[in-house]
C-alpha cells in the first residue's frame, strides 16, 4: 500500500486500467470529519454508550456537511490523473460507502468542486458490505486486468486487497500547504 498526497503519484502503467476512487477525504473533504464530532461528543458526554456516540455524532456530522461546501483535496492532480486515464484508455469510477439516498446531495457536492458527476459511474455500498466484497459481488470485473484502488481508509484498501489480490492500493492522505 503506497501513501500518496497527490493524485500525480498514482502511476498508470497499463492500458485499460480500472481506477476505483473513494469520495470522502479522497476526492474532496470537509474541514471537520466525523471523528471530530465523535471525540467532542465523547468528551462532553462521557456517559453515552458507544452506539449512542456513533449515532449522535453521525447525525451532527450529517447536519454539518449539509451546511458546508466540500473542498477538493487535489483538484489539479485529479484532472491530470483523468487525462492519463483517458490517454491510456482506462476508466475511473467511484465507490463510496455512503448511502444511496445521498445521491442527489453527492451530485451537488461534485458540482460545487467542479467535477461532472454524470461523467462518472458512482456506486454506493450503503455501508452494508466492505468495498472489497462490493467490488467482487456487484461490479463486472471481467476483462479488468489492472486495477488501482485509491482510498483514505486502510480498512477499505485491505478489503479490496483481500478480494482482488492484484489491485494496486494507494492510501490518499490529505496534506495541507503543498
Ligand atoms: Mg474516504
Amino acid at each position: 500500500m503506497k501513501i500518496i498526497h497527490t493524485f500525480d503519484d498514482v502511476s498508470i502503467e497499463h492500458e485499460g486500467t480500472l481506477i476505483i476512487c473513494d469520495i470522502d477525504d479522497t476526492l474532496f473533504r470537509y474541514e471537520r470529519n466525523l471523528n471530530y464530532f465523535y471525540k467532542n461528543l465523547k468528551h462532553s458526554f462521557p456517559e453515552l454508550t458507544e452506539a449512542e456516540l456513533t449515532k449522535h455524532s453521525s447525525d451532527i456530522y450529517a447536519t454539518y456537511v449539509k451546511n458546508r461546501k466540500p473542498s477538493p483535496t487535489d483538484y489539479d492532480g485529479f484532472i491530470r490523473m483523468m487525462c492519463k486515464v483517458l490517454e491510456t484508455k482506462g476508466k475511473l469510477i467511484f465507490v463510496t460507502s455512503r448511502n444511496e439516498c445521498s445521491t442527489e446531495y453527492t451530485k451537488l457536492e461534485f458540482k460545487s468542486i467542479g467535477i461532472c458527476y454524470t461523467y462518472f459511474n458512482v456506486y454506493y455500498t450503503n455501508n452494508e458490505i466492505s468495498k472489497g466484497q462490493f467490488i467482487q459481488d456487484k461490479l463486472d470485473m471481467d476483462g479488468v486486468e489492472h486495477l488501482i484502488m485509491i482510498d483514505d481508509q486502510t480498512t477499505n484498501l485491505k478489503s479490496v486487497k483481500q478480494h482482488c489480490p492484484n489491485a494496486e492500493c494507494y492510501r490518499f492522505v490529505y496534506r495541507t500547504n503543498e
